[in-house]
């Protein structure tokens, strides 16, 4: 495995569940690439503020199974809540789905009543067609056609597009918001709850499941780079090492792959494909507040020039006073010193929340290519190559989803399951 990010943790914790023993070269000295912990000055930060849901089954069927006993889930279990403080507020109540939805709409605040029968009507129109369009178009394209109210995109839809899709709705891919919405709002209720993580990034899944490996004859070697790898009878052998491998998963990000697949002609066609991606940044922002220092919830949403989804890291990892925010997809922050955006994201913060005080230190940690651009028809690359016994395990792969945790998960683990059909057929 090359690559101990979600997707080549997942594949490998997969496998060794199977009893198939693994080993995982990751560069980093933290696993768990875009989803790590950054420790700076002795805090544990996250390179990026991530929100799950509880439709990501498979990553949370994958956390249970490797945590270790007595251990902490680490993750914080809270129904849909979305709040765009403080105009903008949906709750889903404890309803039966989808009944809770209806509801949640239905009560909004900051929501006229013709709003919130258009968001009503969109969405029986995408069940109704079960939310497949006949041709992708962008995000605003869809909301267009179906005559979606300015306040209802400003509210809901745009900033659950960005957040998801990390690429703006202009630009978006309709087809794969949909699946988003058809997994969160249309599954069951807990589907749609909103999971946040108590532990860093690392923490929560990457350093347990290397664990879990190890108690299982398999190995992470972290700070190990993989330059290259070459056919050797019917398995692999790598930069790294003399011994050869039977199967080989490149389990690294969409802009790094191209180096690992370079002068391999039969790759060509996948290293164009995937050529031919463009990237959006992710920025966090990290604000320490005097000890005391609180938002009015653990997680929510301001409207802004700058700021988009701020977390209470206090409330969530006990970290007090320190507030996380993110912003999501390209925008005019990318023009700032990175002082200069955390001095403006704390004027948007304190304008809010004037009790907050003066930031006692920031960081900003940014990201440029957090993900690709989840832009309409998008050609994203299978899981198996021309190359027999070698796959591809990643958040770009092929799949419904955006570049996400749960993409790069189920992509790992189609991967094992393509090598333990491999063993079982020899
Ligand atoms: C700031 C930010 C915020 C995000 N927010 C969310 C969110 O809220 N919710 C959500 O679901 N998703 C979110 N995402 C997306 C999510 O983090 C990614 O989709 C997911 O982590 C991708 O995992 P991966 O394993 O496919 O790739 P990566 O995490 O990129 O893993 C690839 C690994 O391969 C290693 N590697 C690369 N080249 C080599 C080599 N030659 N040799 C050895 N190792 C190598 C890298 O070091 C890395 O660890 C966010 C991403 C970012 C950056």
């Amino acid at each position: 495995m090359i690559g101990g990010g979600y997707a080549g943790m997942a594949a490998a914790v997969e496998l060794a569940r199977h009893d198939v023993s693994v080993t995982v070269f990751e560069a980093g000295r933290i696993p768990g690439g875009r989803a790590r912990r950054v420790e700076i000055g002795g805090i544990a930060l996250d390179n990026g503020l991530h929100i799950l849901i509880g439709a990501y089954r498979e990553t949370l069927r994958l956390i249970a199974l490797i945590r270790e006993s007595g251990a902490p889930l680490g993750l914080l279990r809270l129904p849909l809540e979305l709040t765009i403080h403080p105009h903008f507020h949906l709750r889903a109540p404890r309803l039966p789905a989808p009944l809770h939805l209806l509801a949640a709409l239905l009560g909004a605040r900051g929501l006229r009543i013709s709003d919130r029968l258009s968001a009503a009507a969109f969405i029986a129109a995408m069940r109704s067609r079960k939310f497949r369009l006949e041709q992708d178009t962008s995000v605003t394209g869809m909301l267009d056609a179906h005559d979606q109210p300015d306040t209802l995109r400003r509210c809901l839809w745009y900033p659950l597009c960005i957040s998801a899709l990390n690429t703006v709705p202009a630009e978006a891919s309709a087809q794969i918001f949909l699946n988003v919405l058809r997994d969160s709002l249309n599954g069951t209720r807990t589907d749609s709850d909103l999971l946040l993580s108590t532990l860093d990034f690392s923490a929560l899944f990457p350093e347990p499941a290397a664990r879990y490996l190890a108690s299982r004859g398999g190995v992470v070697r972290l700070g190990t780079t993989v330059n290259g790898w070459q056919q050797s009878g019917s398995g692999f052998r790598i930069s790294t090492d003399a011994d050869p491998f039977s199967h080989l998963v490149l389990a690294v990000a969409p802009h790094r792959l191209n180096t690992l697949i370079d002068g391999h002609p039969a790759l060509a066609d996948i290293a164009q494909t995937v050529g031919a991606f463009s990237y959006q940044p992710i920025y966090s922002v990290y604000l320490q507040y005097p000890a005391g220092s609180r938002l009015p919830f653990a997680m929510g949403g301001i409207e802004a020039p700058y700021s988009q989804w701020l977390f209470d890291r206090g409330r969530l990892c006990g970290q007090d006073g320190l507030i996380g925010v993110v912003i999501s997809a390209a925008g005019a922050h990318q023009e700032l010193e990175q002082d200069e955006l955390a001095r403006r994201v704390h004027a948007e913060l304190s304008a809010r929340f004037p009790g907050l005080g003066a930031p006692l230190w920031h960081r900003v940690i940014a990201e440029k290519r957090a993900t690709f651009s989840c832009t309409p028809g998008l050609r994203r690359p299978a899981n198996a190559t021309p190359v027999p016994g070698l796959y591809l395990a990643g958040d770009y792969t092929a799949s419904d989803y955006p570049a996400t945790i749960e993409a790069a998960v189920r992509s790992g683990i189609a991967c094992a399951n393509l090598v333990l059909e491999d063993q079982s057929l020899s």
